[in-house]
């Protein structure tokens, strides 16, 4: 076999490998990949308790106390916050 034949199979050996990584990768992170769905997270507004709503369920008490709930929102920090966001925000209060 030529120099050149060795060279094209080393080439398509690093290919093959590359994309057999990538494919691994691609798995992991399909099976690993989740997040909460944001409706389905609830907080208390009687005791502050925050949870998620388990997939089937439509009672939307919340499981310590038995309060009305609402969807959850993330506390105010202000860190993404554009000017406009900032007056609503004093305003309100
Ligand atoms: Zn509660």
């Amino acid at each position: 076999m030529p120099f050149s034949g060795f060279l094209i199979l080393y080439m398509l050996m690093a290919l093959l490998g590359a994309i057999i990584l990538l494919l691994l990768e691609w798995l992991w992170f399909n099976s690993h990949n989740w997040h909460l769905s944001r409706s389905k997270l609830l907080t208390c507004k009687k005791c502050g308790n925050v949870f998620q709503l388990p997939r089937q369920s439509v009672d939307r008490r919340c499981p310590a106390c038995g309060g009305r709930t609402q969807p959850f929102q993330m506390p105010y920090s202000g860190i993404h916050e554009t000017l406009k966001q900032r007056a609503r925000h004093l305003k309100e209060n």
